[in-house]
């Protein structure tokens, strides 16, 4: 996993209530991903989740449902 900042605003997340992790919708190239890790016994950082603080944390759940190209996309772009 990579460390709890924000992927928007840069902020550390110092308190799991500061905002959390999303899951964005999985691409094929994330379902590799997992593929991959799977037969392989790894484990790391999925590429279609990031951290959000609290401020961007509401915006970003509502955008779930996007690819995390999607997400990001319109969260930098509305911030
Ligand atoms: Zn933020």
């Amino acid at each position: 996993m990579k460390p709890p900042i924000c992927c928007i605003c840069d902020k550390r997340l110092a308190d799991i209530d500061d905002g959390g992790l999303i899951y964005f919708k999985k691409r094929p190239s994330d379902l590799a991903w997992i593929k991959k890790m799977e037969e392989k016994g790894m484990v790391g950082h999925p590429p279609y989740a990031e951290w959000f603080c609290n401020e961007h944390h509401k915006k970003a759940v509502e955008l779930k449902h996007l690819t995390i190209e999607e997400a990001m996309k319109i969260l930098l772009e509305t911030q």
